[in-house]
């Protein structure tokens, strides 16, 4: 039986990641910002719709490094419910993260909870666009005028998204993207910062470059997240099919939605108003007293049958063993409600419908 993986990594045709990297044979430049890596830079600018835009080695540096350049002390407000990464990052980065509760209708931050949370040594609000949902970053960004904070969003999960003309990365003081295998949009390995504050470029540069400023000046304790030529290659192939990734993904969650969408005690995401989605995650909250069964019943039933969805994200990471008990304890009604019910489904530009059809059996048999 052939097994089905929460996804597939997209690659391009083999051929053209080869001629994009034949010239690195010529140049024998392998990394530290090359010709390729510019030109992915200068893509992902526009495609992005940004005003700067630097990339990283992982999604997960380009945060620390953002966090560091900011130049930030205290507390950081940001949601439990999301990938490690992005509550390692700020502790990592010396700063003390405070959990706010999540929305119930899509799972971010929620906005009325924030300022409750606020203290004298609050600095910022780190957000997450999680499955792709925005964030209400009005509230937010009105909330961090009126008390003097950063905004630094993961965007992670929302590459290539539009919310009303706007591109994802120009909310807020920066948003950081990851380009790992395992996302919409992959370097193999990769992510970027966008930012609209010149200055904070130079800061950025130097975070990911051990801190230097031309041949021999180091001007700040950097650490090394350049992304090397062969990743920037394999960005710029990517990138080409960007938008066929979509529609093959979305292709998948419309399947979903009509196999799913009207079964009582499952709770989906709904599409969001004047948004272009990038069809990221395929999330399923399940109500044991309306659907029969709970999440892990039914994790397991496919497990059995060789589907391996994830139980995305679970656990919260405020109960992850390394702070569990480091951090005071904040109350996440939403957050713990819905990490023990949620489940995101296989989802690859390349998943068959046939194959959709059949996960979607397995997860209504009971
Ligand atoms: C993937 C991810 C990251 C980290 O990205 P990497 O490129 O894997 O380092 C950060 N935040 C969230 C929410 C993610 O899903």
């Amino acid at each position: 039986m052939k097994k089905i993986y929460i996804t597939k990594p997209y690659l391009p045709p083999l051929e053209e990641y080869i001629n994009t990297i034949s010239s690195i044979w010529q140049n024998h430049i392998l990394t530290n910002m090359g010709p390729l890596h510019k030109e992915f830079e200068q893509k992902l600018t526009q495609f992005l719709d940004v005003p700067f835009c630097l990339a990283f080695a992982n999604g997960h540096l380009s945060l620390e490094m953002a966090l560091q350049a900011l130049d930030m002390r205290g507390e950081v407000i940001t949601t439990p419910f999301t990938f490690a990464s992005t509550t390692h990052a700020i502790v990592r980065s010396g700063l003390k993260p405070v959990f706010c509760d999540i929305r119930e209708d899509n799972y971010t931050i929620d906005a009325d909870k924030i300022e409750n949370l606020i203290t004298e040594k609050t600095c910022a609000i780190l957000p997450v666009h999680v499955y792709g949902q925005i964030c209400d970053t009005e509230k937010i960004e009105e909330i961090a005028e009126r008390h003097h904070l950063k905004v630094i969003y993961d965007a992670a999960h929302a590459f290539g998204e539009i919310k009303s003309g706007i591109g994802i990365g120009r909310f807020g003081d920066l948003s950081i993207f990851s380009f790992h295998a395992t996302k919409p949009f992959n370097s193999i390995e990769g992510g970027a910062v966008a930012f609209s504050n010149y200055e904070l470029g130079a800061k950025l540069y130097q975070m990911k470059n051990f801190g230097f400023m031309g041949e021999d000046m180091v001007c700040s304790v950097g650490g090394n997240a350049k992304l090397s030529e062969f990743h920037a290659a394999m960005g710029l192939c990517n990138l080409k099919h960007y938008e066929e990734i979509c529609a093959g993904r979305k292709r998948v969650v419309d399947r979903y939605r009509e196999h799913l969408g009207k079964i009582p005690g499952l709770k989906l995401l709904t599409e969001q108003r004047d948004v272009k989605e990038n069809y990221a995650y395929f999330p399923v909250v399940f109500d044991e007293m309306l659907f029969g069964e709970n999440r892990e019943v039914v994790y397991n039933r496919l497990k059995e049958h060789g589907i391996y969805a994830r139980r995305y994200f679970y656990p919260l990471t405020k109960d992850f063993l390394c702070y569990k008990s480091a951090f005071q304890r904040y109350e996440t009604p939403i957050a713990e409600q819905i990490t023990e019910n949620i489940m995101t489904l296989p989802l690859y530009d390349s998943l068959q419908l046939e194959e959709v059809d059949k996960i979607c059996e397995i997860i209504l048999k009971r």
